[in-house]
This record gives C-alpha cells, structure tokens and sequence, in this order.
C-alpha cells in the first residue's frame, strides 16, 4: 500500500486540492493535451506560508498563520481573494487558488490565480487586531503583491475595510498611493461602482441563461439560498427582483422558511440591523443545515466549499444548482446529480461575477477614471453571458456536464497561451 492510500484509507479530512485535480484531471482527458504540459498547469507555481505576530488588545501578543498562494501566473497577474476563517489551511489556499486560474480563464480575463488565507476566528477579534493582523500579513508578503504581480480582493469574512488597509500598508512602504494592489476596495479609495454585488448579480445572471436553456420561467421558479455574506444575500435579493419565490434562507445561525416567498429586501435591511437572519418576522424558523435538501427549482450554495458530498448528493431536490461559493459540490458527489438531471452550474462560471468586477476595477485604477455602475453592469452583463454560452456549447457539442466544459475551456485557454510564450529556459 502506498502512504497516499494508508492515507485515504484512515479517517483523514477531505482535502479539497484534491478534488480540483480530480476536476482537472476530468476535463485535460478530454482534451488532446501533452501529459507535462498538463502538470506544469496544474500545480501551485509558488505557495507561501508566513507565520504572524500580531498584538493583542489585552497586551499579550498572538501568533497567527497565513498562506499566499499563486497557482497561475501565465495569462497575466495573480488574482484572487484573502480569507479569514479559523479552519484555513494551506490544502484549502491551494485549492481557491486554482480555482481563480480556471475562473479567470472561463471569462477570458487577463489574469491567473491566487489566493490568501489566515486562519483566524475575525468573530473573536476587535477591530484594531484585523487591523494590525491585515497589515502584518500584507508586509511579510510585499514582495508578492503588486498591480503587475498579484493582485488580492475580499473572501470569506473578509470586506472594503480590510482591503482599504491592505492598499494603505502596500502603498506606505511604495511611498506612494498604490490603488491598483487590491481590488473591492471602498468606492472613494478607487474602488468599483458595482463591485460589493457583483458576485451575486452574476449568479443570478447564469441562472438566468440556465432557465432560458432549460424553458423553465422565473416567475414559476422557486429558490434556497444557502448562506446570507456578500454572495448569498445578493443572490437571493436578484433572484426575488427575477420573480423567483426564494422560500428558504440559512446563515451560520439558522434557517428562514416562507413558503409564500421570502420578502428578501425587508430581510437585508433586517439582516443589516441585527448582523444575522434570526428572528425575521417574515419567515418561519427552520433547521439551516437541511436547506440544501429543499424542495425548490434552485438551489444557490453561497457559503463553504464540500457541502454537497456522496453522502448527501441524493437528498437534493432542486433542479438546477448555482455553485455561489467555491467547490460547494465535491468531485465523488457531481456524477449522483448529473445521474439525477440536476442541472450544475460549477463555481467557476456561477460565481466569476466578483473577480470579473475587479478586473473592471484594476483597469479603472489604472487609467483613473471611473464607470458609472451602470457601464460596469452593462459590461458584467456582457461577459458573464458569454462564458455561459462559451462552456454551454462544448457542454453540447461533447455531451459532458457544464463543470467539465467549464474545466474544457479554461484549461484550453491557459494551454493556448503557454504554447504561445513557450517555456523560458
Ligand atoms: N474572492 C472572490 C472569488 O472567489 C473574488 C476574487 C477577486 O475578485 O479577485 O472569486
């Protein structure tokens, strides 16, 4: 027995770099790809792991661990989010960052992938500790980041403020105001018209296109919304403004249950209010964590990756699936919904919506002059319903399921430009 299967054969958690090289590997069998060509795009080019000191309120100081990875630097820059979260690790940076290279690629922007972690519980911590932890984490790191180098943006439990400072701590040792670093900055600081909903709005927008392929009607649609951040909120409030009756809603504290159709625009200003969705008048209490088994048309995961696994795979219900979060869906659980006709719309596409804004954004930063949010939805508009229609048509033409296709053309895409810069020796 290999240590890789002693491994796998005792209870080890689920380690979700692997299941992006399960879909990678899918999809590059699909494809007429050289094996080495293959590997040299699949891993990690540079990981990095910092360990943090960082001052506590009460005097004491902590130390804190955080991660920079960058999968792909090879259609441009490093893109991709920092997370704090208490369960990050390095297996999991990788696997985001991976993900942002197939994103980035699936709606054909200029850039590769990144991603940064902390783990840290940001619920415990005051104010000024994110603060001087965000900017610990941003000097050891300085050599990575940079408009041409890498380029972070807001993930779980991270927002504005948070890239406000990274720009600030970036920009005080350039010794001058650098906008471009990070993107999901607060709109006065560079940031973009559009860009807090923008991952939100581009769920819906693929759901959109999902109904007019499959000639079923908003209007007749009901949705559950697994998750109330930045991405699930939106995403239920547009899908309610489409005409879909969103009948259940979960965060991390509980679920909502309206069978006659949430009023999502109360429940944002309530959910503002009360920093949760808990005690909303305009719902029933229900258990959250059986949302994702609800007897609704659509069911939007936007909260953590392996949610859906090959346990519960069978107990879904809804008809199409639109990945909000990262690798909601593990790669063992995809082939029991396709089996059941479920209808995925994988992460890589569904939610593109975000990193597709700061690009929006970076390229305003960068000319210093700025769209109208009207001009950026014009133009999310725009590529988010290519990409769908990109991926839907070698979905067709090779009868495989969107993710593959997905996988199938951004790989293709990285592929392309490898061959066009060659290999530097
Ligand atoms: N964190 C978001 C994502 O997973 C956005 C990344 C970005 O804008 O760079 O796509």
């Amino acid at each position: 027995m290999t240590l890789h299967e002693r491994l796998k054969s005792v209870d080890v958690p689920v380690s979700t770099f692997e299941n992006v090289m399960k879909q990678f590997d899918q999809a590059a069998s699909k494809l007429n790809i050289a094996r080495e060509l293959l590997e040299f795009i699949k891993y990690p080019r540079r990981s990095t792991i910092v360990k943090l000191p960082v001052q506590m309120d009460d005097g004491s100081f902590r130390m804190f661990t955080g991660y920079r990875v960058q999968h792909s630097i090879v259609r441009g820059p490093a893109k991709g989010g920092i997370r704090f979260h208490p369960d990050v690790t390095l297996d999991e940076v990788q696997a985001l960052a991976s993900w942002m290279t197939w994103k980035c690629a699936v709606v054909n922007i200029p850039f590769g992938g990144g991603k940064g972690g902390v783990a840290c519980d940001p619920s415990k911590m005051s104010r000024g500790e994110l603060e001087r932890l965000t900017r610990r984490y941003t000097a050891d790191l300085i050599d990575l980041f940079g408009p041409e180098r890498d380029i972070p943006a807001p993930d779980v439990n991270t927002n504005e403020q948070t890239m406000a400072w990274i720009m600030d701590t970036f920009s005080m040792h350039e010794r001058t105001t650098v906008t471009s670093v990070v993107t999901g900055k607060p709109l006065v600081l560079g940031g973009s018209a559009g860009r807090r909903e923008a991952t939100g709005v581009g769920v819906v927008i693929t759901v959109r296109e999902a109904l007019k392929h499959l000639g079923l009607e908003a209007s007749r649609c009901t949705a559950a919304v697994q998750g109330f951040g930045n991405v699930g909120s939106v995403a239920a409030l547009y899908l309610h403004r489409l005409g879909v009756k969103v009948t259940h809603i979960s965060d991390v504290y509980g679920g909502l249950y309206n069978p006659g159709g949430i009023d999502v625009e109360e429940l944002v200003k309530y959910a503002a209010k009360h920093k949760n969705i808990v005690g909303f008048a305009g719902a029933n209490a229900f258990d959250g964590d059986q949302i994702l088994f609800a007897d609704v048309d659509i069911l939007v995961p936007a909260a953590l990756e392996n949610q859906i696994t090959v346990e519960n795979a069978s107990r879904v219900k809804a008809k199409i699936v639109a990945e909000g979060a990262n690798g909601p869906v593990t790669p063992d659980a995809d082939p029991i919904l396709v089996e059941k006709g479920v209808f995925v719309i994988p992460d890589i596409l569904c939610n593109a919506g975000g990193v597709t804004v700061s690009y929006f954004e970076w390229v305003q930063d960068r000319m210093g002059y700025f769209w109208s949010e009207e001009d950026v939805l014009v133009r999310l508009e725009k590529i988010m319903t290519y990409a769908f229609q990109d991926v839907l048509k070698v979905a067709l033409e090779n009868k495989v399921h969107l993710r593959l296709a997905a996988f199938m053309v951004a790989i293709q895409r990285v592929v392309d430009v490898v061959m066009l810069r060659g290999i530097y020796a």
